[in-house]
């Protein structure tokens, strides 16, 4: 019997690999817009016929092709991005798999014309259906120009199946804007049967989104920047009132590539929770800058899903940033001496009187006695008799009780056991101290975690009980918790033994609190891991606070001020609710008039 494999040929395989790549128009647009970035352009026009369907166009000012290299950019694999695979783990250009002209060429007529600005000729090259009809030199400006005609000319299924002409441009119009945000420093064009959609001119990051989304947004952005080691965010949110009942402006970017990434969307959108209605949608703009080697760009054919090496953390200090650009915009609620904890809904009255601006709360930081550690203070709750323990400085000593602060510049006062007020500038500012001490224990946590943790050894392990359940991810969670400062050893089938706990954790509740966290850990089980890790620190923090009923004295009052106001999102509690109220001398007249009112 003969052999039955045969080798496809080129052309075959090359219209295979296009279902991939090229599913409709905008799929070309965004190859091909692509590839001029990667080129290096400046400028980038692309016009459209008939959604795409007709023809589309792209022309740019980048380096060019030589007559070799327009002839050779339609084979599959060619790619002048890669050479081995060492380069395949520090991808920084767009394309890399050399795929994306191979495919297109095997699905539609495309005319090239390139030229590099040291070739006094250009080429072009003309190929349809992965067949080269035309190759030869042309005059032409430096740059590139492709026109794309009658795709999808010899698949007819897939040219009956794309869908209605508004449908394909506004999947042009997506693909055109995620590449226009992640790149504002290209001027680009885009036209769609010669009226002009968008006439982007060089710019920056903020006039490109306004560029796109209209000047209406501006007063709606709010900055976001964080600088670490493993990573960059920067870009904007939309303020609460802005959120949609559709979701519409939500990109995210990490090095200037436009991705999908369900587990950080969920990262905003907590950190939104209760400051807008269950079902609206925040807008974002969000950038992320990570070594390319501690990212999988590889894992999804359209490449818009991304592995990071570092989500955990990432995830962490995205969900952080958004609410300290949120907790800055306007933290305050309306202050109730009476009302139980303020629990759901908005607190964040309409017009409000109370609201405290960045300055404000500078000016009140200023005005608390002055110390000597300036606002890098670390949580310290070692007054004597304390049920919790110290927790060691490592950046500076920090006085010890006995040198507690006189509580000169002003009058600090602990109402029911439950709020600490104050007096800053003629306002009256009330904190919550349970909610208060728990922002700043979990910013502590999620400050140290993963590296730094300090903890304290039981003399007696103490054991709680496990269930089968639980036993399957055991090894995974006391890694985890490990991490900031736990330790755990499974004693057998049913019984696992906490050896040591983190330093600031009481004791007492240590069994309750890993057996609760335990449970948070099977019922997030398929959910994503950093949500699971993030509710055990909010937990954490919640249960180690100082609790609602504590009598707390002036020293540890202050320095639960200065440490809120170190925070980066003091106005909030880890769950989002607020941890304190101000009120200036309106709105104690307010208060008086509304009483004298009923
Ligand atoms: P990839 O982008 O993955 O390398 P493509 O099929 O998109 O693969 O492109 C193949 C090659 O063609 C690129 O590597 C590049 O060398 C060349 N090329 C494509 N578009 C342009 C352009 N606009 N300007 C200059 N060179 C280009
Ligand atoms: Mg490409």
């Amino acid at each position: 019997m003969a052999d039955i494999i045969n080798l496809l040929p080129d052309s075959v395989a090359n219209q295979i690999a296009a279902g991939e790549v090229v599913q409709r128009p905008a799929s070309v647009v965004k190859e091909m817009m692509e590839n001029c970035i990667d080129a290096g352009a400046s400028r980038i026009e692309v016009h459209i016929f008939d959604a795409g369907k007709a023809g589309i166009q792209v022309v740019d000012n980048g380096q060019g092709m030589s007559g070799t290299d327009a002839r050779l950019c339609f084979e599959r694999h060619a790619t002048s991005k890669i050479h081995d695979t060492h380069d395949l783990n520090a991808i920084a250009t767009m394309g890399f798999r050399g795929e994306a002209l191979a495919s297109i060429a095997a699905v539609a007529e495309v005319t090239l014309i390139s030229r590099r600005a040291e070739d006094e000729m250009g080429t072009k090259v003309s190929i349809a259906g992965s067949k080269v009809i035309e190759h030869t030199a042309v005059a032409a400006p430096s740059g590139t120009n492709f026109f794309v005609r009658n795709l999808f000319f010899n698949v007819p299924a897939r040219r009956r199946f794309l869908k209605s002409t508004s449908v394909e441009l506004k999947h042009i119009v997506s693909e055109f804007q995620r590449v226009a945000l992640a790149n504002p420093q290209v001027a680009m064009r885009l036209t769609s049967d010669g009226a002009t959609l968008y006439d982007l001119s060089e710019s920056n990051r903020k006039e490109r989104v306004l560029g796109i989304f209209g000047l209406r947004l501006e007063k709606s952005l709010l900055p976001i920047t964080v600088h670490t080691d493993i990573v960059t965010i920067e870009g904007y949110i939309g303020t609460p009132k802005s959120a949609k009942r559709r979701a519409g402006e939500q990109f995210l970017f990490v090095n200037a590539r436009y991705m999908r990434s369900p587990a950080l969307n969920r990262a905003i959108y907590s950190a939104f929770e209760k400051l807008i209605a269950s079902d609206s949608m925040p807008i974002f703009f969000i950038f992320f800058s990570v070594d390319p080697a501690t990212i999988d760009v590889n894992i999804h054919p359209q490449k818009t899903e991304i592995k990071f090496e570092n989500d955990q953390v990432i995830w962490q200090l995205l969900h952080s940033a958004v609410r300290e650009a949120l907790g800055k915009h306007s933290g305050m609620p309306q202050i109730d001496f009476n009302a139980p904890p303020l629990t759901s809904g908005s607190f964040f009255p309409p017009s409000s009187f109370f609201s405290i601006s960045e300055q404000e709360r500078t000016e009140f930081y200023s005005a608390l006695p002055d110390s000597e550690l300036g606002r890098i203070s670390l949580p310290n709750f070692s007054a004597p008799g304390d049920r919790h323990v110290a927790v060691p400085s490592r950046m500076n000593d920090y006085p010890s009780e006995t040198a507690a602060r006189p509580a000169a510049g002003g009058n600090i006062l602990q109402i029911a056991n439950r709020y600490i007020a104050a007096e800053a500038n003629g306002r009256l500012m009330v904190i919550d101290q349970h909610r208060a001490h728990a922002r700043v224990l979990y910013e502590r946590l999620t400050a140290s975690a993963p590296s730094s943790s300090l903890s304290q050894g039981l003399a007696t392990p103490v054991t709680i009980s496990i269930t089968p359940a639980q036993r399957a991810t055991l090894r995974e969670f006391m890694e985890e918790v490990g991490k900031i400062g736990f330790s755990l050893r499974q004693r057998d089938d049913a019984t696992l033994e906490i050896l040591a706990v983190p330093l600031w954790l009481n004791v007492e509740k240590c069994a309750e609190l890993v057996a609760s966290m335990l449970d948070d850990n099977e019922e997030l089980g398929d959910t994503s891991h950093t949500e699971a890790w993030d509710a055990y620190l909010r937990r954490l923090a919640f249960s180690a606070a100082i609790k609602r009923g504590e009598a707390l004295t002036a020293p540890r009052m202050h320095s639960l001020f200065q440490d809120l106001f170190a925070c980066t999102a003091p106005a909030v509690d880890p769950r989002g609710n607020p941890t304190y109220v101000l009120l200036n001398e309106e709105g104690i007249s307010k208060l008086f008039l509304s009483q004298s009112a009923k």
